[in-house]
């Protein structure tokens, strides 16, 4: 493992900066392993444990030298230390007593760096980020989750335009996590009962700055073949597979914290896939000789949902056959009967009778939250059922709106360009709407060139990309087409980039096909239009609509104006959101739970081009983006028209027209205005700063102090 590296002495702490995600989110880090091996920083997609293990002794041995090299890690070093070391943070600062105690946040994927593929998409990124927060303003928090040695598929796009599917072996040598030896047994693996069999489990630590995450592995050889197979890959298999899983997840997570001798004083389940764990925790008092009605309603009072999807069929429901199969000898360690513990997560589906995760979390968690305003509302009328006597408003639902990590997602040259015009600490101040003011100080003329730069360095890597598949894959010439190798860096660039599923509309901007040529195809003003996103291994349709753009990227009609980048992951999504002009969100109302790609546009100076769905009623102000469609009186079909006609309207007549229009000295000033307005009142509120603190004052302190929870309705 990690001691087989052979690190000169007096750069040999670059070990533990490489083993500490931190490096991800601090950027004289990351410029730091880039100025070690700048082939290495690319090649292994800015990945520090791979770099040391790639890395010729020569190279080391020459930056030990380097005088510059040591200035630079030794200022590194400096801050990684205090960063480690420092108690004077906001949470010990305004809550002294949560200081002490343990947060434990289970969550099936978590999305920290693309070097460690065990997220999908917005749910993970969001617990990545929510970690990430957690350490930085001093939040005593635990992250507990699954490695998936497998993990999410890698995506592959055939001449064809069908998505295919593969999975690259995690080599956990090359990855920043570390062998669990737990201390009780001296042993690499706990026990669990799964059913009737026993599965052995084992943990990798990950640091995250101060905190730590605890990833579950089964695919150890003291396993059966079968039982390895579990864990080996993220959403894939079917039900019952999916069932072991989430009793991995959450039975096995309460007894692995218990076994590294952790005692979390609020738990928080990141969705319902984690909610066994409330089980879990009420077995153990039943154990103890409590009966299960006093247990629950001790465990209720330490636990936090949260809920991330209006969709019904997004919420994980599984049938009797298999609660059965599982949980028959474990309702009487409950001390329950089977309709007792059917009725805790009992739903009709559209398929029948079943037990719906949500529905069990809803029941056994006091702090229970929805991810934006208006998804609280869908919620609390989604599951007003569960409380006959509420009325829809008095649903006890609260909402905290998603955030992103603002440092994950900035780009390079905006953090230099914020110090410069905002101030040399932004970074610490970020929640504070008054510091944003200063954007206007930012000269319109440095502000655009940064971001051309930005949008080159987007063109360039997808140029890179499809020399790579040109030169080893050997794609096809209208591939690389495709690929976007005709990208125009004057052109409008609108980007749009998320999971292909059918509630996203990918394709409602091609519903009238001539129009768009039109816009597209604008001699003068020509637009183009990027596309990623990956479709469930499992949906045909998400396949097809990927397919259906796809085909229309490589065809020549399009003019080379439409492109697809494949497999959007985190290092794809930092390109994508920091380097094109406009981010298009075009969901059918009101299914989106809040999204967070447009914020980290925003971010960038990204303006947005979407639905008022998710975050975005609370943030669109008139002036900061547009907002098309949603009128959600319509019939689907209605409103996909309805919807498109507005989106053409606001392109020809607003977003065209404002992008093209320059000054004497070739700049875009009603643009660069736009940009200002955009960063000036989305990056204080939208950050996951913001909200880390809104679930430390509304949903974990209460829960720490014995307090019902704020709501935050
Ligand atoms: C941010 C992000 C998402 C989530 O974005 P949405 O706006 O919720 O669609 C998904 N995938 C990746 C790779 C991301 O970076």
């Amino acid at each position: 493992m990690s001691d087989t590296f052979s690190i000169p002495e007096r750069i040999g702490r670059l070990k533990d900066l490489a083993y500490n995600f931190w490096w991800s989110w601090d950027p004289e880090s990351r410029s730091l392993f880039e100025a070690l091996d700048r082939v290495l920083w690319d090649r292994t997609q800015h990945n520090p444990v791979a770099i040391l293990r790639d890395i010729t002794p020569e190279r080391l041995k020459e930056a030990e030298k380097d005088p510059d090299f040591l200035r630079h890690y030794d200022g590194v070093i400096k801050s990684f230390d205090y960063m480690l070391g420092l108690k004077d943070t906001w949470v010990k600062k305004t809550h002294p007593n949560l200081s002490d105690q343990t947060i434990a946040y289970f969550s099936a994927e978590f999305g920290l760096h693309n070097s460690l593929p065990i997220y999908s998409g917005g749910l993970g990124i969001l617990a990545g980020d929510h970690c990430k927060e957690a350490s930085e303003i001093g939040l005593p928090l635990i992250g507990i989750g699954f490695l998936y040695p497998q993990g999410y598929f890698h995506q592959r796009i055939q001449a064809d335009g069908w998505q295919e599917a593969t999975y690259r072996p995690l080599n956990v040598n090359r990855v920043a996590i570390e062998p669990v030896v737990f201390p009780s047994s001296g042993k690499r693996f706990i026990e669990i009962p799964v059913g009737h069999r026993t599965i052995r489990i084992a943990a990798w630590q990950v640091r995250v700055g101060r905190i730590r995450l605890f990833l579950m592995d089964t695919d150890i050889p003291e396993n059966e073949p079968w039982d390895r197979e579990l864990s080996a890959r993220l959403y894939a298999g079917d039900e019952d597979l999916r069932i072991r899983q989430e009793i991995v997840l959450g039975i096995g997570g309460v007894r692995l914290l218990r076994a590294l001798n952790i005692h979390p004083a609020v738990w928080h389940c990141n969705e319902g896939h984690t909610a066994f764990q409330m089980l879990e925790r009420i077995r153990e008092k039943v154990a103890l000789g409590e009966t299960f009605d006093s247990a629950a309603a001790e465990v209720r009072k330490k636990t936090v949902f949260t809920t991330h999807t209006p969709v019904p069929a997004g919420h994980d429901a599984f049938p009797p056959s298999l609660i059965e199969k599982y949980f028959s000898s474990y309702w009487p360690e409950l001390g329950i009967d089977q309709s007792q513990f059917w009725a805790l997560g009992q739903h009709k589906e559209t398929w029948g009778e079943a037990f719906n995760m949500t529905v069990l979390a809803l029941h056994l968690a006091e702090g229970k939250n929805a991810v934006s305003a208006q998804h609280g509302i869908v919620s609390r009328r989604m599951w007003q059922h569960l409380w006959p006597l509420s009325k829809e408003d008095d649903v006890p639902i609260s909402s905290i709106t998603n955030g992103i990590h603002v440092p994950t997602w900035i780009s390079p040259e905006l953090i230099r360009l914020y110090r410069r015009y905002i101030a040399p600490d932004w970074i610490e101040r970020q929640d504070d709407p008054g510091l944003w003011q200063r954007v206007t100080d930012i000269p319109d003329q440095e502000l655009w060139h940064t971001r051309q730069h930005m949008k080159r360095k987007l063109f360039n890597f997808i140029r890179e990309r499809a020399r790579t598949s040109w030169t080893q894959d050997r794609a096809e010439a209208a591939q690389l087409l495709a690929a976007g190798t005709l990208l125009n860096p004057e052109a409008l660039t609108i980007g749009y980039a998320r999971r292909f599923a059918g509630y996203k509309r990918a394709t409602l901007i091609f519903r009238d096909l001539d129009r768009l040529k039109r816009i597209i195809g604008n001699q003068r003003r020509p637009v183009q239009i990027i596309f990623a996103g990956k479709a469930h291994p499992a949906d045909d349709i998400g396949k097809h609509l990927l397919q259906e753009i796809y085909n229309l990227a490589k065809d020549a009609k399009m003019g080379g104006r439409i492109v697809f980048v494949e497999n959007y992951e985190m290092h794809v999504a930092h390109y994508l959101v920091q380097g094109v002009d406009v981010w298009l969100n075009s969901p059918r109302s009101p299914l989106e739970a809040s999204g967070t790609s447009g914020m980290k546009a925003a971010l960038n100076g990204v303006p947005q081009l979407s639905i008022p769905d998710g975050w975005w009623p609370e943030a669109y102000n008139g002036s900061n983006g547009w907002a098309f469609g949603g009128d959600t009186s319509l019939s689907p079909d209605e409103m996909d028209a309805a919807d498109v006609e507005n989106l053409y309207d606001i392109l020809e007549n607003e977003v065209i027209p404002l992008y093209y229009m320059r000054d004497s000295d070739d700049i875009p000033r009603g643009w660069t205005a736009l940009i200002k307005e955009t960063i000036r009142s989305i990056v204080p509120t939208f950050s996951m700063r913001r909200a880390v603190k809104e679930y430390t004052e509304q949903l974990y302190a209460p829960a720490i102090n014995g307090k019902k929870p704020a709501s935050g309705q």
